[in-house]
């Protein structure tokens, strides 16, 4: 059975590559008829972030990912929170420790800090602690076993560090970009086990999957570089075996394709880069940090869904609207690319006015009628339909239903000033007027007849309907586009648009 987990940390708001990484994740799981379990990795106690864990959940029911296990659905391999896991973890590190694969480290911070300066000043590249390093620092491998113990015993804070082998080729096949070969001499000897008892994500991520019966990991490309670590871990505890299938997914990249998406480039941009709206203190620097998201700007998760998983995956064919059912049949990972994606936004909006134009009328009639209510309009719910018809080619947002239609509501307040200067000749007046004119005469009018009636004016004078058009939609509507305007006359009615028509002339 496949088995699979989305495994955050609750340190703020779930970034959208990490709504992408649980929807791959899920679409694999359900494409094979597997599981989908949510684990909160919470190991790292200083970065917690109140709310985050509720904003994960609610994030992930809007898309519309069902988890089959998980802190809040529960499940046969819980508790699916690494903090109330805490007691399980310290036999693994000990277990390692006993088998010679890590090892007590006593070193203060201090300590540390004088070892990456010794290194930067001779010019190693990457200070860590690995084989070489470690013979000199405070460690279990280097103090006397007496000492060892009087420390431990005397509750001397520690922690407990893998022992990466000095010279050993590590190497992990993953799904999307095949074999991946690393050199132990680049690996840090890694922390397991903090000096407050807690665990590491390195460790606790890998006891977990396993407990857990994970069969693939499918994750940001940013965990690439601890893979190594990670198979390492496997191997020392005895799973290998039943080691994880890996697939790291390629980077979101900047609108312009240069380095890694960031909040930054969102917020210069203006688009959201997060699912849902939300307001939190950052720990880290006790700011608030005010997050702008998908669902709140108008986006519909059916849009959000299909914009996700075109970001790094594509099917191979022309289609470009998937349902999630349709994207759970066509998804497999030979199709995810390993190169990063750019996020263009635009490509979202496109989907969402796609979904949106899918909607039956009466759904949108909705989005519109909810405006107005919730501005106190009074307007003719008979009439509502066919305005709808009339914006639905036009909106990317349900918003844009009142932002693109207010006109059939309110007289213009103002005229656009561009199309009054450009647009606003006395050749052009004239005809507005003779046209309000022949309209007044009218008790009802179609659209048709608006039509005959404008074209009899504009004949009579000898004037060609390009020189005034734009003229009769600013006096109606205030601006120089919009839909139809003869279906806008026929939907405003004549009085309305008499009436509009005079305060224009004025
Ligand atoms: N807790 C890690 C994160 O926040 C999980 C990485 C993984 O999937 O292994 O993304």
């Amino acid at each position: 059975e496949v088995r699979v987990r989305f495994a955050p940390s609750p340190t703020g708001a779930l970034h959208i590559g990490g709504v992408r990484t649980a929807l791959y994740n899920y679409l694999f799981a359900k494409k094979h008829n597997g599981k989908m379990l949510l684990r909160i990795e919470d190991t790292d106690q200083n970065r917690f972030v109140p709310g985050a864990e509720e904003y994960i959940l609610e994030a992930l029911d809007w898309i519309g990912i069902k988890l089959d296990e998980g802190i809040r659905e529960g499940g046969p391999n819980g508790p699916y929170r690494q903090s109330e896991r805490k007691a399980l973890y310290m036999q693994y590190a000990l277990k390692l420790v006993e088998e010679g694969n890590a090892y007590y480290a006593f070193d203060t911070s201090e300590e540390l800090d004088a070892m990456r300066e010794r290194l930067k000043a001779a010019k190693v590249a990457s200070p860590q602690y690995n084989a070489i390093t470690r013979a000199t620092m405070k460690n279990s491998l280097t103090l006397p076993e007496d000492e060892v113990k009087k420390r431990l015993a005397s509750g001397d804070p520690y922690v407990i560090r893998l022992k990466v082998p000095r010279k050993e080729e590590i190497r992990l096949n993953d799904m999307i970009r095949g074999w991946v070969m690393v050199h132990s001499s680049s690996l840090d000897d890694k922390i397991l086990m903090k000096s407050d008892g807690m665990p590491t994500y390195h460790l606790a991520n890998i006891v977990d999957d396993h407990l857990m019966g994970i069969t693939h990991v499918i994750r940001g490309e940013e965990w690439l570089p601890s893979a190594p670590t990670h198979v390492l871990i496997y191997k020392f505890l005895g799973w290998e075996s039943t080691m994880p299938q890996f697939a790291h997914l390629p980077l979101l990249l900047k609108p312009d394709g240069n380095g890694k998406l960031s909040k930054r480039d969102a917020e210069k941009h203006g688009f959201p880069i997060f699912p849902l709206n939300w307001e939190f203190t950052n720990p880290e620097d006790g700011k608030t940090e005010k997050i702008i998201g998908f669902r709140e700007e108008g986006y519909l998760p059916e849009a959000v869904v299909n914009f996700l998983a075109f970001l790094g995956w594509n099917p191979g064919t022309q289609q470009e609207l998937f349902s999630m059912e349709e994207l759970i049949q066509a998804f497999s990972p030979e199709r995810i690319g390993k190169s990063g994606t750019k996020f263009d936004i635009n490509k979202a909006k496109w989907f969402n006015q796609q979904y949106l134009k899918a909607k039956t009328a009466e759904e949108l009639s909705g989005y519109l009628t909810g405006q107005l209510n919730a501005k106190g309009i009074k307007f003719d719910a008979s009439k509502i339909s066919r305005i709808i018809e009339l914006l639905k080619e036009r909106v990317t947002f349900p918003k844009d239903f009142w932002e693109e239609g207010r006109f059939f509501f309110n007289k213009p307040e103002h005229y656009d000033t561009a199309v009054v200067n450009s647009k606003w000749t006395n050749e052009a007046v004239n005809i507005i007027v003779e046209f309000k004119d022949e309209l007044k005469k009218e008790s009802e009018v179609s659209a048709d007849r608006a039509k005959d009636l404008l074209n009899q004016v504009l004949d009579k004078n000898g004037v060609k309907i390009g020189k005034m058009l734009q003229a009769l939609r600013l006096a109606i509507t205030g601006a120089g586009s919009g839909p139809d305007l003869m279906q806008i006359i026929e939907v405003l009615g004549v009085k309305e648009t008499v009436s509009r028509i005079d305060s224009a002339l004025q």
